[in-house]
């Protein structure tokens, strides 16, 4: 079987479905397939490559949503006025701008790494996938959609078409990404916590950790937790308790596992002084 470069998406569809895998800027896929310098890499699959794709190019917004099109790069991103700022921030700190002007949101999704940086963002916001095949589209979350570490639902015939983000407005979003340096780096760890406070009313707080577990943590109880612990003024302490559990890190070559679990739970403090001074 050959690499195929479609230019509709009815092709790439039939092209996907004879078992060729989805290619959006090759920088996640490149990295993982090379060989020794100067040889090309060497691909378990074919390739569709979905670049030349223009249906895949959208970027509108849609009632309470913003549809981002798979093919649509994090550079686009980064530059288009419909994105909320603190995304826009999490995508500069990813990679550098000639990576980002190749690489798309989608295949950060579909890479499923629990170091992928958007998907801290993508899971607090409740963001969803719209998955396309021949036999029709369905829609699932971002949070279901990745099971695990590179693992995800996307069926054999199926291609992410585009990712959904609601519209919605918070007074207080904290991000911290800690790599080995200020940009072009892993993640060693990242948090991001938001919330939407007028007064002394609390409307929503939510919370994630990334690449601190196999999949991004986001507990409904957790936040549940910290709304209540705001409300009567508590110690943060009973909050840090709860997501020291969840937290569940690795050691590997970026870092330790005690050195991210300590430094997620100083910024999840962080986040609640910062929350309660506003
Ligand atoms: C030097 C360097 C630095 C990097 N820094 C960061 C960083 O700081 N943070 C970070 O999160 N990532 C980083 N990355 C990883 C990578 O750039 C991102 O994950 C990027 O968003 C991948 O997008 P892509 O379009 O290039 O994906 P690709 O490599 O094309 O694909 C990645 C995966 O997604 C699948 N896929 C792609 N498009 C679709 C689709 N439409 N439908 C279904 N599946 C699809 C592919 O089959 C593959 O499994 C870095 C990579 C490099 C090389």
């Amino acid at each position: 079987m050959v690499n195929a470069y479609p230019r509709t998406l009815k092709d790439a569809l039939t092209l996907r479905a004879e078992g060729r895998r989805p290619m959006g800027g090759g920088t996640d896929l490149m990295v993982r397939f090379r060989s020794a310098a100067g040889v090309l890499p060497r691909f378990q699959q074919s390739l569709v490559f979905l670049r030349g794709v223009d249906e895949l190019k959208n970027l509108e917004e849609r009632g309470d949503l913003i549809a981002i099109g798979a093919g649509v790069t994090l550079r686009e991103l980064c530059e288009s006025p419909l994105i909320p700022v603190v995304f826009k921030n999490i995508m500069g700190q990813m990679a550098s701008f000639a990576i980002r002007s190749e690489a798309t949101l989608a295949g950060n999704i579909g890479n499923a790494s629990p170091a992928a940086d958007s998907l801290p963002f993508l899971i607090c916001r409740n963001a969803s996938l719209v998955l396309t095949g021949q036999r029709g589209d369905r829609t699932v979350s971002v949070a279901d959609f990745i099971t695990g570490p590179g693992k995800t639902l996307l069926a054999d015939d199926e291609l992410i078409r585009e990712i959904l983000l609601p519209r919605e407005e918070f007074t207080l979003s904290f991000h911290k990404k800690v790599g080995g340096r200020r940009s072009d780096a892993i993640s060693k760890l990242s948090f991001l916590g938001e919330a939407r406070r007028e007064g002394n009313n609390l409307f929503d707080l939510r919370i994630a950790f990334g690449s601190v577990a196999p999949r991004i943590i986001r507990s409904e109880e957790g936040e549940a937790l910290a709304r209540e612990v705001f409300s009567r003024g508590g110690n943060t302490k009973d909050i840090e308790g709860f997501y020291e559990k969840l937290i569940t890190p690795i050691d590997d070559q970026r870092s330790t596992a005690e050195y991210r679990k300590t430094v997620s739970l100083n910024l999840l403090r962080r986040f609640m002084e910062k929350l309660r001074e506003q």
